[in-house]
């Protein structure tokens, strides 16, 4: 079978392998239908993060099963459509029962498809996918729904709402700011979010207007910089930058007891105003999401709450496109097989 592989920054190439099989009763293979971008990759493609030539990627999967093993059949059905999650996680350790899905004790930390990660779990953008832990991972969708439309529901707003969804049940209807530009979608999809759970005030940052033409569709006020902010002091803030400086902004617009996530930390550690935080009693959350359990809640403020996370797109092209595709200047792609 063909998968995709990174090759360097700028450039991506085809990959033929030996399709997977079944190991195990738990596992799963599913057929990728549908398969988007994440900023993630982006980021590896502009070579801000590091890869390893050769390795797979791509990590958003809306796929159909084709086939099961045996305890895995007693929960799901061949032909089923289904997200398969970027994060690899078995669904019943320790970690994992407490929705700590991101750091499942029974893989190596990080484990993933597409991010050059230790497991050797493969990518997303490939003819068939292992699915080592289906009943903890596969999450089943509608049949009838547009799929393509859903594709930002398979990872990034799992990502995003774990920055506002759990803070704004703790302070319902509080301030929102989203600090944007490294990891666009996510931020964006984290102020959509703030605004479809009741923020009473939701802004959102961005030097770039593409970002903040997005933002502004889902109904946030946006500025260019954080010094063009009226009152900037929020209840909840999110740092999607990626930048030294933007986080030091970020812990700066903090109000007293605020929860400020970092969903994409700058590579190098500003020199955090270590009082400033204390003081203002700042709660700072700094890690890899929990892509499994924001499943749910994700899939929640779509189907009931309203929240559209195709009001950005994918841009959708053919699988066979992928290696362009994933170049691609839009905020957001996608490949259909
Ligand atoms: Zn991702
Ligand atoms: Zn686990």
């Amino acid at each position: 079978m063909q998968r995709l592989i990174f090759i360097e920054p700028g450039r991506l190439d085809w990959e033929h392998i030996v399709a997977p099989i079944l190991q195990g009763p738990d596992e799963a293979l599913v057929r990728p239908k549908i398969m988007g971008r994440c900023d993630l990759d982006t980021l590896y493609l502009s070579g801000r993060m590091p890869m390893a030539t050769g390795e797979p990627i791509g990590h958003e999967i809306i796929g159909i099963i084709t086939d099961l093993g045996e305890n895995a059949a007693n929960h799901f059905k061949v032909g089923q459509t289904v997200i398969v999650p970027s994060q690899i996680s078995c669904g019943i350790c320790r970690m994992c029962r407490a929705g700590e899905t991101g750091r499942c004790e029974a893989v190596p930390l990080g484990a993933s498809y597409g991010m050059g990660r230790d497991g050797d779990y493969g990518g997303g953008v490939a003819e068939l996918v292992h699915v080592p832990f289906a009943t903890g991972m596969l999450v089943p969708i509608p049949e009838d729904a547009d799929h393509a439309s859903m594709m930002g529901l398979t990872d990034m707003a799992t990502d995003a709402w774990r920055a506002v969804g759990p803070q704004l049940d703790a302070r319902p209807g509080g301030t929102v700011l989203v600090m944007g530009g490294a990891a666009p979608v996510i931020g964006i999809y984290a102020a959509a979010l703030a605004i479809t759970l009741g923020a009473s005030r939701t802004v959102y940052v961005d030097s770039s207007e593409r970002n903040r033409d997005a933002a502004k569709a889902y109904g946030a006020e946006t500025f260019t910089v954080i010094e063009e902010v009226p009152i900037p002091s929020f209840d909840i803030v999110v740092d999607a930058a990626g930048d030294t400086d933007a986080l030091l902004a970020a812990i700066h617009a903090c109000g007293p007891a605020a929860h400020l996530t970092s969903v994409a930390p700058p590579f190098k550690a500003p020199d955090f105003p270590l009082m400033e935080m204390y003081y203002k009693g700042l709660n700072y959350t700094l890690a890899r999401p929990n892509c499994r359990h924001g499943h749910g809640p994700a899939l929640k403020a779509w189907s009931c709450g309203g929240f559209k996370p195709n009001l950005i797109g994918p841009k959708v092209f053919n699988f066979e496109e992928a290696t362009k595709a994933w170049l691609d200047p839009a905020l957001y792609v996608a490949v259909t097989a």
